[in-house]
C-alpha cells in the first residue's frame, strides 16, 4: 500500500466513524470534513450540551455523553470501524497553566476510550497529541531549534497537560504492542481557523490577537495588551491542514503507535502576528506588554523531516492566509454577539 491512504480510499462509505471532542473546533471540523467526503455513518460525541456545539453537521448522530465515564464510552465507539479521539479538556496558555488538574484529569478519557475501542474490536484509534509533551528545557530560546519527534525523551513536558499527553501516547504505544489494537498518535502544534475557541479564556493566541484587534477597532481604543514581552515564538497550523493530515496519518502502515508532528515549521513571534492582524484589521495599536500574563515556553517549532519523508507532505498554509481567514470569521462572530445573535463560545 502506498503511504498516501485516507479514510475515503481505506473505507467504506457506510463504515462507522466516532469522533470524541466532537462539540469543539478540531473534531468539529473533522466531523464536517468526512460529512463532506460522503460518509454516511458518522457518530459526534461531545460532553458539551448540543446547543453549546461548535459546529452540528445535519444529518450526523451527534451524541451529548461525558466520556471520562467508561460506560460512555463503550456506548460511543459502539460498531466503529474507526475512532478518533479530540476530547479534552484543554484551552490555550493561560487555560492550561491555570488549571493543572483538569488537564491531567483528561487521562480517564483517553484510557477508557482506547480500552472501549480495543473491547469493540475497531480498526484504527487516534489520539491527538501535543507539543507539550516536549521536553520543556529544549524550548527556553525565541530561536529554538525544531522538535523532532525523539526530543519527548528524556521527558519533562509542561506539567499538567503535557504529561498527560505523553502518558495516554503510551497508552496507545502498549495497545498496540501488547494488544494489537492499531493507533495512531499526531502531536498537534497550536491550531487555528474559523469555528474555534476565540474568546472567554481558552482561545489561543492567533484567535485572542484577532478578537483584540477587531475589539480595539470597534470601540476606537488605540491599545492593545499583549501576553509576554511578544518575542515569544510558535509555529500555527491552519485547521484545513490539520483535519488532512489526521486522516493520513490516522491511514499510514508506517505510522503505527509512533508519534508524529503535525504543525507548521513557519516560525512566527507574538509581536508579528500582532502585525499580521493589524495588517488584516487596516489598523495600528499602541502595544502594552504585560509580563505578569502566562506566556508559557520561549519558543516552539515543529522539525517536519519525519512527515515529509513518510507522507511526502507537511502543513502548509501560509500563516498570513490563514490568519485573514480566521479573523475574518472572528469579525462576524463579534458583529453577530453585538446584535445579540447565537455565537461560537
Ligand atoms: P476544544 O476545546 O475546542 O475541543 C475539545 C472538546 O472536548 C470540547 O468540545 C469539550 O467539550 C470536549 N470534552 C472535554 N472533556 C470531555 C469529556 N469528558 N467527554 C466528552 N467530551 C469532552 O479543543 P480542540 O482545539 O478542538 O482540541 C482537540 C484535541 O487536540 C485535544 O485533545 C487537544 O488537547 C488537542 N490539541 C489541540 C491543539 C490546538 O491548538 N487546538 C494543540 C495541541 C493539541
Amino acid at each position: 500500500m502506498s503511504n498516501n491512504q485516507t479514510a475515503e480510499t481505506v473505507l467504506r462509505k457506510d463504515d462507522l466513524i466516532v469522533v470524541g471532542g466532537a462539540g469543539g473546533f478540531i473534531g468539529g471540523n473533522l466531523v464536517k470534513r468526512f460529512h463532506e467526503q460522503g460518509f454516511t455513518r458518522i457518530r459526534a460525541v461531545d460532553k458539551k450540551p448540543l446547543p453549546q456545539w461548535y459546529q452540528r453537521v445535519p444529518g450526523v448522530e451527534s451524541l451529548c455523553l461525558d466520556l471520562s465515564e467508561y460506560p460512555n464510552c463503550v456506548r460511543a465507539v459502539a460498531g466503529a470501524a474507526e475512532v478518533y479521539n479530540l476530547a479534552a479538556d484543554m484551552g490555550g496558555m493561560g487555560f492550561i497553566e491555570r488549571n493543572r488538574v483538569e488537564c491531567l484529569r483528561s487521562i480517564l478519557i483517553n484510557t477508557h476510550m482506547v480500552e472501549a475501542s480495543y473491547q469493540a474490536g475497531v480498526q484504527r484509534f487516534f489520539f491527538s497529541s501535543s507539543a507539550c509533551a516536549y521536553n520543556i528545557t529544549l524550548q527556553q530560546d525565541p530561536n529554538v531549534r525544531a522538535l523532532k519527534e525523539s526530543d519527548a525523551y528524556p521527558a519533562m513536558a509542561e506539567r499538567g497537560y503535557g504529561w498527560e499527553k505523553l502518558m495516554s501516547e503510551i497508552f496507545c504505544q502498549e495497545y498496540w504492542a501488547e494488544r494489537g489494537l492499531e493507533t495512531h498518535i499526531a502531536r498537534f502544534h497550536n491550531v487555528y481557523g474559523p469555528f474555534g475557541t476565540w474568546d472567554g479564556g481558552r482561545e489561543k493566541a492567533p484567535a485572542a490577537i484577532s478578537r483584540k484587534v477587531i475589539t480595539a477597532k470597534d470601540l476606537g481604543k488605540h491599545e492593545i495588551i499583549i501576553w509576554g514581552d511578544g518575542t515569544q515564538t510558535r509555529s500555527f497550523m491552519y485547521i484545513d491542514d490539520c483535519t488532512c493530515g489526521i486522516d493520513m496519518i490516522m491511514h499510514c502502515d508506517e505510522l503505527i503507535a509512533t508519534p508524529i508532528n503535525l504543525g507548521s515549521s513557519e516560525l512566527i513571534s507574538v509581536d508579528r502576528l500582532v502585525s499580521l492582524a493589524e495588517e488584516i484589521g487596516r489598523v495600528k495599536l499602541e502595544r502594552e506588554y504585560d509580563l505578569t500574563a502566562p506566556r508559557g515556553v520561549a519558543g516552539r517549532n515543529s522539525d517536519n523531516t519525519f512527515i515529509k519523508q513518510v507522507l511526502g507532505w507537511e502543513p502548509a498554509t501560509p500563516f498570513h492566509d490563514g490568519l485573514a481567514k480566521t479573523y475574518a470569521w472572528i469579525e462576524k462572530q463579534y458583529c453577530a454577539r453585538k446584535a445579540g445573535q447565537h455565537t461560537v463560545s
